[in-house]
């Protein structure tokens, strides 16, 4: 097939958009190779991002479950002793193993790895650790890095001098001693899960957030309810709030703070500061100007709905494109864009991708926001509280509710949201409900299984026409 070409095509970037799409070309008989500068596959998500967190989040939850008494209260008396060189070592084990399993999915496909960065010499062509290759279509999958907060340092090497002071979501994941003091800049979702996961394992952790709640993105309700969970769990919020400097002293941090209104500055001090202010798409040294790819003004690649770009064979997905920056994301535009080079017809609905936060509860969201929903028109709004469902009752987890969000005259589902101890899971249901275009009465006629949180999504769904049984 790819005739004058090495290959019919050239994935640049191995995380989740790059390695699927890498892997479904290869499915779909096409000649493929994907080019990673990082020493091994799957990308942030995989090294340094969703599976790691994941890692110490479920190990620090066990940690607390046990230090905080609420295994004490079902009858296992324990009293937890931290063994961080183990709990670190389990998260660098799953890493291990997942990365691995993306090369063994490589060889099994048959998908070439070309080791090194890749740069465009021209719309067919790329350098590869000097190396020139050509391939028919490209596919751009380069992700995303830390955003910098302007006049703050990050060294996230304990072993320099003032290094794994000020840490990004990297360094946060790999410290080696548990801080006295944390302060995060940012209350975004990697500021909330990593600061959790300190908070849970002893730190005094303070968050820094510039907006008036935390969660960004997420529904307002949802936001509010969150930061009033935090707070009981020991986090200190600082919302509306700037920093205006961090200087570091041998191991420590000061973080100067002011209200985001201007005014009265507060100092932090600080064992370690995790910056986590977002993300920004990496697209320098790729040689876009050699192919006349321009961004967009947030420095993201435009592509179309079949993830072509302006130039002919160049595509790209996951977070150097606009959208969410989320793994799944990135997954399933990987599928699609294989699927489109292939000439079938690979699709995303953007409109239904869920969002989790994967803290103890879990929040999760998939849709409209209530705010958004009611900008577009009349809505029906259903809620349900976890302390009424009993299986959340039972597991002592009563924190949280469900919310449905239906179109007032249709009844068809615009949103979900979920604080739940597995509200992630959860959330999948409803992400499938409103793929197929339920409406909130599907759900509420549909068998949910009992005891299970997924009930309190029924349940909230039978809300909307005001007739929930359990409450
Ligand atoms: P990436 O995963 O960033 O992969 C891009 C790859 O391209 C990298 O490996 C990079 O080395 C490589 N690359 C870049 N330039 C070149 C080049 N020129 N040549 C060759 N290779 C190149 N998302 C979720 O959905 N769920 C989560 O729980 C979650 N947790 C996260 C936790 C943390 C701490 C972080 C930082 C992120 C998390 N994310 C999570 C976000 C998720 O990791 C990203 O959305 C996802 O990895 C994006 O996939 P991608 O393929 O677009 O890019
Ligand atoms: P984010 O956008 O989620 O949150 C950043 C937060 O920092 C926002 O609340 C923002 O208002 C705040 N902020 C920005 N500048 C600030 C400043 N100068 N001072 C104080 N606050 C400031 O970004 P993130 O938490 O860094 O995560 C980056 C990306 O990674 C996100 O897009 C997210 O989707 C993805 N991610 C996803 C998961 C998940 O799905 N569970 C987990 C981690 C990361």
């Amino acid at each position: 097939m790819a005739e004058n070409y090495d290959y019919d095509v050239l994935v640049i970037g191995a995380g989740p958009g790059g390695y699927v799409a890498a892997i479904r070309a290869a499915q779909l008989g096409l000649k493929t190779a994907c080019a990673e500068g990082r020493e091994t596959l799957g990308g942030t998500c995989l090294n340094v991002g969703c599976i790691p967190s994941k890692a110490l989040l479920h190990a620090s939850e066990y940690f607390e479950a046990a230090a905080s008494g609420r295994m004490a209260a079902m009858g296992v008396k324990v009293t937890p002793e931290l063994d961080l060189p183990t709990m670190q070592g389990q998260r660098i084990d799953a890493v291990k193993g997942l990365t691995g399993g993306i090369e063994f999915l490589f060889k099994k496909n048959k998908v070439d790895w070309l080791k090194g960065y890749a740069t465009f010499k021209d719309a067919h062509t790329v350098d590869v650790a000097g190396k020139s290759v050509t391939a028919r279509n490209i596919v751009i999958a380069t992700g995303s890095s830390v955003t910098p907060l302007p006049g703050v340092e990050i060294d996230n090497d304990p072993g320099n001098k003032n290094g794994g002071v000020v840490v990004d979501s990297t360094g946060a994941l790999e410290l080696t001693a548990v801080p006295k003091k944390m302060v995060v800049i940012g209350g975004g979702v990697i500021g909330l899960e990593l600061g959790s996961v300190w908070r849970r394992l002893g730190a005094e952790v303070t968050v820094v957030e510039f907006l008036d709640q935390l969660l960004p993105g997420m529904d307002g309700e949802v936001r509010k309810e969150a930061g009033r969970i935090f707070k009981k769990q020991g986090m200190t919020l600082k919302l509306s709030t700037k920093v205006t400097g961090v200087t570091v002293k041998g191991r420590k941090a000061t973080v100067t703070v002011e209200p985001a209104a201007g005014c009265a500055t507060e100092k932090l001090e600080a064992d370690v500061v995790l910056v986590s202010i977002g993300r920004r798409p990496n697209t320098e040294g790729l040689g876009l100007d050699k192919i006349g790819l321009e961004l967009n003004a947030r420095g993201q690649i435009e592509t179309d709905h079949d993830f072509a770009t302006k130039v002919d064979g160049v595509w790209a997905v996951g977070d150097v494109i606009p959208g969410p920056m989320l793994a799944h994301k990135a997954e399933d535009e990987g599928i699609a864009v294989a699927e489109n080079i292939a000439g079938l017809t690979g699709i995303v609905n953007h409109e239904v991708i869920p969002g989790v936060v994967y803290t103890m509860p879990e929040i999760a969201g998939v849709g409209l926001t209530e705010e958004a929903a009611r900008q577009r028109g009349p809505v029906k709004v259903g809620k349900f509280p976890m302390l009424a469902n009993s299986r959340a009752k039972t597991n002592h987890e009563p924190d949280g509710f469900v919310k449905v969000i239906a179109d007032a005259q249709t009844d068809r589902v615009l949103g979900v949201w979920c604080i739940a101890a597995v509200a992630g899971t959860m959330i999948a249901q409803a992400a499938q409900a409103m793929e197929f275009g339920a409406t909130s009465e599907d759900i509420a006629y549909t068998c949910h299984a009992h005891p299970t949180h997924s009930e309190a999504i029924k349940e909230a769904a039978m809300a909307v026409t005001g007739k929930p049984i359990h409450i």
